[in-house]
């Protein structure tokens, strides 16, 4: 089975035709990209697709855990397929979401009180990039 497809299975999805591509995309691309640029990229070779289904396929594989919707920007959701535990960082200049390492015990370990368990964590840095610092930004 194809990994994207292994991958929908895992988390209790059906692994349609679009479903599989859109996982597939996010596996393939580590540039955290937003509904319109996955469906855009995606239009090309489906030509059937529409924004809609994007956008629903994401929120159900967000709703099963199957991706990671981001929070670093207050204006678009970024998506991430990339589901072991990571930073982010975000340029302000150019907007680009560059993955970071992070220890997957931070920052709630041991568990505060009232907290029985954590299912998310998502830390994230801003700043600017080294190719627009270089371009005096
Ligand atoms: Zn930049
Ligand atoms: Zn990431």
């Amino acid at each position: 089975m194809e990994k994207a497809t292994q991958h929908l299975v895992n988390h209790g999805i059906r692994p349609s035709v679009q479903r599989v591509a859109i996982m597939e995309y996010l596996m393939k691309h580590h540039t955290h990209p937003t509904v319109d640029t996955i469906y855009h990229d995606l239009l090309a070779t489906m030509p059937t697709l529409s924004r809609t289904t994007v956008y629903n396929t994401l929120e159900l594989l967000h709703s099963h855990n199957a991706v990671q919707a981001l929070t670093i920007d207050s204006r678009n959701v970024h998506y991430d397929g990339m589901m072991s535990p990571h930073a982010h960082f975000m340029c302000r200049c150019c907007g680009r979401i560059i993955d970071l390492p992070m220890h997957s015990d931070l920052p709630a370990n041991p568990l505060p009180e009232h907290v029985s368990r954590v299912e998310q964590i998502q830390l994230n840095y801003s700043g600017v990039c080294d190719e627009c610092n270089k371009n005096n930004c």
